[in-house]
């Protein structure tokens, strides 16, 4: 009998969902390596206690995905992953491939926020732009923030190459960068929603009405801390006080409303619903796969 070699590398990790009229298909772009001393506002120790009754790994891992939405003839993708910023990111490109969705095929790209693992995939290694036909829409403020290097100088130096991040891959596309503002409807049937605080004009997006999906972004980092202890920000928050408020409401909506959520730090596939605990604080229930379409 021959003995056929084993895999040494995982399957791409791709994942269809509907949402109405859209189709979603979730990518991880890979993980990255995460502390629980990121975390403010819990002691390392209590978060260590929450991954380890949880049986997450320690130093703690931090899911990154992104997602694409086709509608009609219409192709758009929701963040841009960690690109060459870490070995252990930027699976996004052969998942594409691994899916059938060529690059140039993607007419739109909605941006949570310009953080450097949601942006440096919009460039190749050698620099030049991965989505040639794409059109860039940010928040206005994030736009006003990131794209004004004079801003470096009022932030803390753990933001210093989040500036260089935007100038190597957003600034590339030029007057293909838009702003929007909340509300905005940039693609058929998602709508834009304002989600302050991680970042300037960190944003949402809403697909398919009461019963679709709300991509939320980065209201969640490390969901299994964040979800029991919303209070708990991140060093990397703009506005830690505002992250948190926003977070709060967040949750409280997507358990009152039973809301389907995608996230980019949520464990692939990054859907899930939120419930509420007995004893307090929130639980992030991932949705289970379905077979079918
Ligand atoms: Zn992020």
């Amino acid at each position: 009998m021959s003995q056929t070699a084993l895999p040494t590398t995982q399957v791409p990790g791709l994942y269809h969902r509907r949402a109405g009229d859209t189709l979603i298909t979730a990518i991880s772009d890979g993980h990255l390596q995460g502390a629980v001393q990121i975390l403010k506002d819990i002691t390392p120790e209590a978060a260590e206690a929450i991954l380890t009754a949880e049986f997450r790994a320690l130093p703690p891992t931090l899911s990154l995905n992104v997602f694409v939405l086709r509608h009609g003839d219409r192709t758009a993708l929701v963040d841009a992953g960690g690109g060459a910023m870490a070995p252990s990111v930027g699976q996004m490109m052969p998942a594409l491939a691994a899916a059938g969705i060529d690059p140039a095929s993607i007419d739109t790209v909605l941006l949570t926020h310009m953080h450097r693992d949601h942006v440096y995939g919009l460039i190749n290694p050698d620099g030049s732009k991965r989505f040639p036909n794409a059109t860039i829409h940010a928040h206005g403020k994030e736009i006003d923030f990131w794209m004004n290097e004079a801003n470096a100088g009022t932030v803390a130096a753990s933001f210093a190459n989040q500036f260089e991040a935007v100038r190597l891959s957003v600034v590339p596309y030029g007057d293909r960068v838009q702003r929007f503002s909340a509300g905005a409807e940039l693609f058929p049937g998602v709508t834009t929603v304002d989600l302050p605080g991680h970042s300037p004009g960190h944003s949402g997006f809403r697909i398919g009405g009461n019963d679709g999906v709300l991509i939320w972004g980065d209201i969640m980092h490390m969901p299994e801390v964040q979800s029991r202890h919303p209070e708990a920000s991140l060093v990397f928050d703009y506005d830690p006080a505002m992250a948190v408020a926003t977070r709060q409401k967040m949750l409280d909506q997507a358990a009152t409303d039973r809301l389907t959520v995608a996230g980019m730090h949520l464990h692939f596939s990054g859907f899930a619903h939120v419930g509420r605990r007995a004893g307090g604080g929130y639980a992030v229930v991932p949705e289970v796969w379905r077979s079918s379409l």
